[in-house]
This record gives structure tokens, sequence and C-alpha cells, in this order.
């Protein structure tokens, strides 16, 4: 009988291929300050697409201790 030889497989070299997600949504730090004090009072992010301005926004200010604006700086 003859012998059934089996072939062994070859190590198929798996090609890993690294696909990095590029996020379109481009998202930026940034600060938010106390108009009066001039406090830099908020950490947050923006979209900069849906934000290309800069960042206007009423919040609390706890050295002020009431509500002012709030502009986006560096
Ligand atoms: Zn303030």
């Amino acid at each position: 009988m003859p012998e059934n030889v089996r072939m062994q497989d070859p190590a198929k070299e798996k090609t890993m291929q690294m696909k990095t997600l590029e996020v379109e949504v481009v998202r930026v730090k940034i600060t938010l300050a106390c108009t009066e004090c001039k406090q830099r009072n908020y950490n947050m992010t923006k979209e900069k697409k849906n934000h290309p301005e800069r960042l206007e926004t009423k919040k609390y200010c706890k050295f002020c201790r009431k509500h002012t604006m709030h502009k986006e700086t560096k």
C-alpha cells in the first residue's frame, strides 16, 4: 500500500496589514478663560470642523463667583 504522504502546509506568512483608522474629526484641546479675571477655568476639546472660530461660552467662574463669558485661549 502506498503510503499517503501528507504534504505539510508551508507556513503561510500572514500579511498583517496595519490599517490605521484616520479619524477625520479633528479634536483640539482648548482652554476656556474667564474674560473678566482672565483665569483659565476650563479645559475641554472641540471639533475644529464645527467650531473654526474662537469658542465663547458662558460659564461659571469660581473666582468671579458668577457666570461670565469664557473665551478660548491657547
Ligand atoms: Zn472670572
